[in-house]
């Protein structure tokens, strides 16, 4: 394997900035107190966590005590869906179709336990209708979820009428903000969300570490049981470290450290570039986009062979969902993409260390990928 030298996979995880990395490392030896304890090295965990947590909030607009520490994304999500789910009677739920799977998977086993589920469509561009919404709303929705921006097209969903709409018919919505992260602007308040998922390593923040927002008076039932940390709300010891890092990169954030991620400038440099090598590529997904974001398919070739052949070329790219089993994402489906566009799809997502020489490597690669797939001498395919 090629030792990768242009990272253009920054949706699928960020590296560690180095601040964040010094200031985890730091926490490993200067708060590795248990948080619960009441001894001097515990108070010292416990005040770094309180500390991150104000960083988070800050961010976010909200307070501290809104704030629970998880183990991601994945946690953040299933524990919106599991913990409002009522356990007495039969509910009714709405996602739309190109949520994670962690969203899509939690929902479908809600169903399988009995409550009644929406997977709301998608328009052509990938986002939401607000009108779909408003009619599938009942007397006993009890959440509806819905992501900031989509992770394979960084399409941005229409909050601010998905927030009215909830707000006016008094049901609990959450937000899945883990691929907007650095990239949008997430005030609590100003989405008009109850709860929201947030991932640290999308953050250039270690991995297994990230949050939810639990608007104050939101009741949530534990997803996981034990000791009762976090006010019994998340038990299990907090990952300092992990929060450590996340507060640090909040503060970054806070700071401007992050405001490159917010141009589309590299993204639509290196559009313009893959479609000077391959004129036919199509972009999937319309404006509103998260600015890092391409999702392009190259008709004729299979993302998975093309991927392989970038990376032995030193450019690494994401493909979607489940492209290694030959699966056609279910978020280029849910836009009416036909499978063979949607298997020729490639995820290129820049991100704080893409420069343009990045821009120009990754079309060169392409060129020869291209080419080798084409002639029948692909590196990948003959290792
Ligand atoms: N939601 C979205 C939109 C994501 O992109 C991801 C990560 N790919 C997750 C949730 C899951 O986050 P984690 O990797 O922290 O479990």
């Amino acid at each position: 394997m090629s030792s990768t030298s242009i990272y253009l996979d920054s949706a699928g995880s960020t590296p560690v900035h180095e601040l964040v990395a010094r200031a985890a490392l730091e926490s490993f030896s200067a708060t590795y107190g248990n948080p619960s304890a009441s001894h001097i090295e515990g108070l010292r965990a416990r005040r770094a966590i309180d500390a991150a947590s104000e960083h988070v909030a800050r961010g976010l607009g909200c307070s501290s005590a809104e704030l629970v520490w998880t183990s991601g994304g994945t946690e953040s999500n299933n524990w919106a869906l599991f913990g409002s789910a009522p356990s007495a009677s039969s509910g009714h739920l709405i996602v739309s179709a190109i949520e994670h799977k962690s969203v899509l998977n939690a929902a479908r086993e809600l169903e399988r336990r009995g409550h009644a589920l929406t997977v709301l469509p998608v328009t052509e561009a990938g986002a939401v209708r607000p009108a779909d919404l408003e009619r599938a709303l009942r007397p006993n929705t009890f959440l509806v979820s819905i992501m900031l921006a989509n992770n394979e097209t960084g399409v941005i969903q229409p909050w601010r009428e998905i927030g009215a709409l909830c707000r006016a018919a008094g049901v609990r919505l959450h937000c899945d903000a883990v691929a907007a992260l650095g990239k949008l602007p997430l005030d609590v308040a100003r989405l008009g969300c109850d709860l929201l998922s947030l991932s640290g390593h999308k953050l250039y923040s270690p991995k297994g570490c990230g949050v939810l927002y639990v608007r104050s008076g939101i009741e949530l039932a534990p997803l996981i049981h034990g000791c009762g940390q976090q006010c019994g709300r998340r038990n299990g010891t907090e990952n300092t470290s992990g929060a450590v890092g996340l507060g640090r990169a909040f503060e970054l954030l806070t700071q401007g450290e992050f405001d490159g991620l917010r141009s589309p400038r590299l993204r639509d440099e290196l559009r313009d570039a893959l479609r000077a090598v391959v004129p036919d590529a199509i972009e999937n997904g319309c404006e509103p986009r998260l600015p890092n974001t391409l999702s392009m398919a190259f008709p004729g070739f299979r993302a998975s062979a093309l991927q392989a052949e970038l990376a032995a070329r030193g450019v690494s790219v994401g493909t979607g969902a489940a492209a290694a089993s030959g699966e056609a994402s279910h978020v280029l489906s849910a836009m009416g993409i036909d499978t063979e566009r949607a298997r020729s799809t490639l995820r290129f997502t820049t991100g704080l260390y893409t420069d343009a020489s990045h821009v120009a490597g990754a079309a060169e690669a392409l060129r020869e990928a291209c080419a080798a797939l084409r002639s029948g001498s692909a590196v990948a395919a003959q290792r």
